[in-house]
């Protein structure tokens, strides 16, 4: 996709208006439209990355800081109990938007979402092959 049709360039830029909660040189972090509970907003990169793999290092650490900023003022203001950092990447993970975002997702005790996979199963020798096929 051209980085000119990308509906989160607009928002980023400033292009499409959005709920901003913050903003600088690099960032804007928005409301969701269709929220997961109360708060939830986005982190956008403004230069425009389809994903963990197209953004630099730079942005990459600087979302991070970022985020870590974004979570203490909205438990502050939000008194949330909980927070969920959500990123995904590419379609099988679920990602809807191909231009990176991290989702920040406040959570409240008896809040009703869910958010978290199935846990499986493996044995020891699956973990070993498992990692040696990731660091081989
Ligand atoms: P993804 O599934 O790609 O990780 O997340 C995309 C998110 O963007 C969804 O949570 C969806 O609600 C949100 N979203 C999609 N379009 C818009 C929009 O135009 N404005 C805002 N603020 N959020 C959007
Ligand atoms: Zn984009």
């Amino acid at each position: 996709m051209k980085k000119e049709d990308c509906i989160f360039c607009k928002i980023a830029n400033g292009e499409i208006p959005s709920r901003t909660l913050y903003e600088d040189d690099q960032f804007r972090v928005i409301l969701d439209l269709g929220p997961a509970t109360k708060g939830h907003a986005l982190i956008l990169p403004k230069e425009h990355a389809a994903d963990i793999f197209e953004i630099s290092e730079e942005t990459a650490s600087g979302v991070l800081v970022l985020a870590k900023r974004m979570a203490v003022k909205m438990t502050q203001k939000l008194h949330c109990d909980g927070m969920n950092l959500v990123q995904n990447n590419g379609e099988a993970a679920g990602q809807t938007v191909p231009h990176f975002h991290l989702h920040m997702i406040p959570r409240y005790h008896n809040d009703g979402q869910k958010i978290n996979w199935i846990p499986g199963e493996c044995t020891q020798e699956e973990l070993e092959a498992v990692k040696r096929e990731i660091t081989g």
